[in-house]
């Protein structure tokens, strides 16, 4: 199991998250700043959720691997 969280003080409101997961990243509602609408992802999605954290201009996409489950 793994957790995404978008850090919202370096969030540049790119939106390739949003463009290139949108199962699973979404605007802010009033604002261009992405975030994850699902945390929790499961490990089969780790190697997508790398290439986008990757890719955020602003380094703001966080992704965390959990013990357990
Ligand atoms: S790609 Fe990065 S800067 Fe752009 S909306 Fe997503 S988290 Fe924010």
């Amino acid at each position: 199991m793994y957790e995404v969280h978008v850090d919202q003080r370096k969030c540049s409101g790119a939106g390739i998250c949003v463009q290139q997961m949108p199962s699973v990243f979404r605007f802010q509602p009033g604002s261009k700043k992405g975030y994850a609408q699902e945390p929790q992802q499961p490990d089969e999605r780790a190697d997508a959720l790398y290439h986008v954290a990757m890719q955020c201009p602003s380094g703001a996409i966080v992704v965390t691997k959990k013990n357990g489950a």
